[in-house]
C-alpha cells in the first residue's frame, strides 16, 4: 500500500502516522519528493482500513498494490483448487454440471428430474427447498421437507445434492447436502459466512445482485479466513439498466475471477437470463469462457413450476444442451 501525503503534511503529522503504520505491525517506507512525501507500507496491510486513511487531513491518496484477500489470492496460491462435493470434484480441469428445479415441489417432481438430468451427465443434483422469494406471498419452498426429498433422490441417483442456506438456525437440517449454497442475497449476510467459515463442507457462494468482483472475493475471504477453504463462485448475472433479460451475465468475470483467485468458478445461465431458450447459448459461452461449471434449472413441467418456470428448461433440453457443452469442452482443450 501506497500513501501519497499532502504538500503541507508537516513532520510531525508524517511521524504520527508512521508510528500509527507501525503499531500496526507494518514496515514504512518514506520517501520525499520536491513537493510530496510518499510512504510505502510493507507487510500485511490486509486489516487497513483504506477509507479511514483516505479521510485523514495529510493524505492526498492512497493506493492498495496488493488485494485486500489473502486466502483466496490466486498470488499466495497459483494451482487452481480443486473441491471434492461428495465425491465430485469441480475445479482444476474438473467440470461441474449442476442441475435440478429451482424448487423441490413434489417426491416425484425432485426424482424424475434428479433421473434425468443424470441420464443426461448431470454430476450435481440441485434443488430449492428455502426459498428467497421477492414476494412473501409467494411460494417459500418445502423447507426442511424439501431436503428430506432431496435426500431420497440423492439415495436413487447417487447424485451428490446442493440448496441454499438462508439462516444460520437453518444449517442443522443440512448434515447430508453435500453443497451449502449461498444465495445472491445473501452473499455478504457476514454472520452466515462467518458460521460457514466454521464447517468443513464446500460452499457455494453465489455473487450478490449488485456486487463487484472484489465483494464476491472478500465474501470468499470470510469463509475462507474461518478455516473454510471449500469455496466455489458463482457467477448469477448482476443488475444493471438493462431489462430484455432478468439480470446481466457478466462472463467477464469467469476470466477476471480466474486471474484474481484459485477458486473454481461456475454459471449460473438461470438466473442470469431469467428466459428458458437463453440459457443453452450463455451455456455454451460461460464453458468457452473457462468456467469450471454450470448450474441449469431443469423442470419437467415448466409452465407448471412453483418457482422461475420461465427460466426453467425441460429435461429433453437439457440432454441437448449437455451434448453441445461437451463439444464446447472438447473445441477448447
Ligand atoms: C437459486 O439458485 O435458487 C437462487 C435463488 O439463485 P440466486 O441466489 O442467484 O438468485
Ligand atoms: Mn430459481
Amino acid at each position: 500500500m501506497v500513501a501519497i501525503l499532502k504538500k503541507d503534511a508537516s513532520q510531525q503529522q508524517i511521524d504520527n502516522l508512521c508510528s500509527w503504520f507501525k503499531d500496526r505491525g507494518l514496515g514504512v517506507h518514506i520517501s520525499k519528493g520536491e513537493s510530496h512525501t510518499i510512504i510505502g507500507l510493507v507487510g500485511d496491510t490486509t486489516r487497513i482500513d483504506i477509507d479511514l486513511l483516505q479521510g485523514l487531513d495529510i493524505i492526498e491518496s492512497v493506493r492498495r498494490i496488493s488485494e485486500p484477500y489473502k486466502s483466496a489470492n490466486r498470488s499466495f496460491h497459483p494451482e487452481d483448487s480443486v473441491i471434492d462435493v461428495g465425491g465430485v470434484k469441480i475445479g482444476g480441469g474438473h467440470f461441474a454440471m449442476i442441475a435440478g428445479p429451482c424448487s423441490v415441489e413434489t417426491r416425484d417432481q425432485i426424482c424424475a428430474v434428479a433421473q434425468a438430468v443424470k441420464a443426461s451427465g448431470a454430476n450435481i443434483l440441485r434443488g430449492g427447498a428455502f426459498k428467497p422469494r421477492t414476494s412473501p406471498y409467494s411460494f417459500q419452498g418445502l423447507q426442511g421437507e424439501g431436503i428430506k426429498l432431496l435426500e431420497e433422490a440423492k439415495k436413487l441417483t447417487g447424485l451428490p445434492i446442493v440448496t441454499e442456506v438462508m439462516d444460520i438456525h437453518q444449517l442443522e437440517l443440512f448434515e447430508n447436502v453435500d453443497l451449502i449454497q449461498v444465495g445472491a442475497r445473501n452473499m455478504q449476510n457476514f454472520e452466515l459466512l462467518k458460521e460457514l467459515g466454521r464447517m468443513e463442507r464446500p460452499i457455494l457462494l453465489k455473487r450478490g445482485l449488485a456486487n463487484t468482483i472484489q465483494e464476491l472475493l472478500m465474501s470468499a475471504e470470510y469463509i475462507m479466513a474461518g478455516g473454510n477453504e471449500n469455496v466455489i463462485l458463482c457467477e448469477r448475472g448482476i443488475r444493471t439498466y438493462e431489462t430484455a433479460t432478468r439480470n446481466t451475465l457478466d462472463l467477464s468475470a469467469v476470466p477476471v475471477l480466474h486471474e484474481k483467485t484459485h477458486l473454481p468458478v461456475i454459471v449460473d445461465p438461470s438466473h442470469a437470463t431469467g428466459i428458458a431458450r437463453m440459457v443453452r447459448p450463455m451455456s455454451l459461452a460461460a464453458t468457452a469462457a473457462g468456467a469450471d461449471g454450470l448450474m441449469i434449472e431443469v423442470h419437467n413441467d415448466p409452465k407448471n413450476a412453483l418457482c422461475d418456470g420461465a427460466q426453467s428448461i425441460t429435461p429433453e433440453q437439457y440432454d441437448e444442451l449437455a451434448r453441445k457443452v461437451n463439444c464446447v469442452r472438447e473445441a477448447i482443450k
